[in-house]
């Protein structure tokens, strides 16, 4: 799996989908940049869900607020205090580590001996191996699991009671060894805010501490009013925003992942009090079905329901999804309560609230909120969508399976020989596609090679033109996925790539 991750980064860089930042100079740690193919694929995901949660619903809009945002906002919002992680190094590597994910990697390595362990069995009892059976009874299974679970425990305990002390005294009790160094030799544990900071201000005195947003909730928050007001808005609707987002994380591992700069897709649905478990729940279900219309398979996503809340939730899940390594988060949906606004009209004075003309009463809404991280839904599309076949003449083949309508091109135009006319030809279909799809035109190299490299970007459907176009308008479509052709009149290829491309 975990080759199989490298390749998908490899392939990602080599056709142009992803670049590390500014990697003439080495890049720039969990920092990435979008290329020609990248940039294609990322909007198209951002349009799927802007349509579906905003063109679909007559009850939610959108804004585009800034990134910089009035400071005080985040001292309202909690993340000036509570923004953090905490951070702990090693004295002989110098290595500056995140103390709750070394945790969380000591438990996942106990899991990784369970199944050591399981593996060993297997070996030795071959057919009459019972699997259940064995991880419920082993001495040896059962001893891990239970230093496993404990740590788990005490790490939620410490996390959640932000006591520093508690987190150095489990990495101590648990043996936990630094990676590069292999010590034991820590610092004691701090607090590191993850938000970014510069100054707004052309002089020194005059300069006050602005922060870069580290979600795009808040600014959906400031102006509830705004849009209410102006939108003649009716209690439950909703407001949704894309946009990027900066956080100075600590960890920066498994790509595009986790970013230090990256992009929300957010809304915050506000709704009465007292309501707010029955949209939780629509809102639960109506994002699982938008993952899996994808047609990834309805195996590979999963509900992660949080036990342990932030103080001000009252409900929590993630939609996980089953990358290379493992199910990972890639999207949460929180019920907020009243806290955000609350807090605005708190930190702001201004009076916050919702007047419901029909009961003539007014109250200050609840919010059921929907995030999920653009470039993380990338990775799990692009992770998707990876497929190695060995095709029957042996050969293989690297094809990017992506649903039609995400695909970054829809079609490529191919002239079969670089004369005759058939150019001509080639060059007028994508003149009559290009301004509905984004087409290439394709004369390079044998026809095989063209169909591999459109095959390992995801093109959909290759178009060619042959010499018997010429004579009777028709063309050959190769399908991508099945590899099959068939002949079609040149006519009917608009109406063929526009169903061909509706989700
Ligand atoms: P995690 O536990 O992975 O740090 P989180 O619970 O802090 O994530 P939220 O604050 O709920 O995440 O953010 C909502 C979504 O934004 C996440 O589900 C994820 O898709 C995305 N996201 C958050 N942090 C990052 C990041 N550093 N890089 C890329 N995407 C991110």
């Amino acid at each position: 799996q975990e080759e199989l991750f490298k390749k998908l980064i490899a392939h990602s860089k080599e056709y142009g989908f992803i670049f590390p930042s500014s990697e003439i100079y080495d890049g720039l740690s969990a920092v990435y940049d979008y290329g020609q193919l990248g940039v294609e694929l990322k909007n198209n995901i951002k349009r799927y869900w802007w349509d579906a949660m905003t063109k679909l619903h007559d009850n939610i809009v959108g804004i585009d607020a800034a990134i910089f945002m009035h400071p005080k906002t985040w001292e309202a919002s909690g993340h000036v205090g509570a923004f953090n992680d905490p951070l702990i190094d090693n004295k002989d590597s110098k290595k500056r580590y995140r103390a709750d994910v070394l945790i969380e990697d000591w438990i996942a390595k106990q899991d990784e001996k369970i199944e050591k362990e399981v593996a060993k069995a297997a070996k030795r009892f071959g057919e009459a191996f019972d699997r259940e059976q064995f991880v419920t009874t082993n001495a040896r299974v059962l001893e891990i699991k239970a230093k496993r679970d404990a740590a788990h425990e005490k790490m939620t305990e410490v996390l959640n009671a932000n006591d520093l002390a508690g987190v150095k005294a489990l990495i101590e009790e648990l043996g936990i060894v630094c990676p590069i160094s292999g010590t034991k030799n820590w610092t004691d544990v701090r607090q590191f805010n993850l938000m970014f900071s510069t100054q707004m201000g052309s002089t020194a005195d005059g300069a006050s501490i602005v922060y870069l947003r580290p979600e795009t909730a808040q600014g959906i928050f400031v102006n509830f009013l705004n849009v209410q007001k102006t939108g003649r808005m009716k209690i439950p609707f909703g407001i949704a925003q894309i946009g990027k987002a900066f956080r100075n994380e600590i960890v920066a591992r498994q790509f595009i992942f986790r970013m230090r700069e990256f992009e929300q897709m957010e809304m915050q649905f506000f709704v009465k009090p007292g309501t707010e478990m029955q949209w939780f729940e629509h809102w639960r279900q109506f994002r699982m079905s938008w993952h899996r219309a994808l047609g990834f398979g309805d195996d590979r996503y999963r509900f992660h329901d949080h036990e342990k809340l932030a103080h001000y939730a009252n409900a929590a899940t993630d939609v996980e999804y089953e990358f290379p390594f493992g199910f990972k988060e890639v999207e949460g949906i929180h019920s907020r309560t009243d806290f955000d606004l609350s807090q605005h009209a708190k930190f702001s004075g201004k009076k916050i609230q919702y007047f419901d003309t029909e009961s003539g009463e007014s109250y200050t809404p609840y919010v059921v909120e929907t995030s999920i991280g653009v470039d993380r839904m990338f990775l799990q599309v692009f992770s998707a969508a990876y497929t190695e076949e060995k095709l029957e003449n042996g050969e293989e083949r690297v094809v990017m399976r992506f649903p039609a309508a995400l695909a970054p091109v829809k079609a490529a135009v191919l002239p079969l020989v670089k004369k005759d006319g058939l150019p001509e030809v080639a060059r007028k279909i994508v003149n009559d596609l290009k301004f509905d799809h984004y087409v290439q035109y394709d004369e390079k190299d044998s026809i095989g090679k063209r169909y591999r490299r459109q095959d390992a970007i995801g093109t959909p459907l290759c178009i060619t033109v042959d010499h018997q176009s010429l004579e009777d308008g028709t063309v050959t479509i190769r399908h991508r996925d099945s590899m099959q052709q068939e002949r079609v009149k040149i006519a009917e290829l608009p109406g063929i790539v526009h169903d061909m491309v509706s989700l």
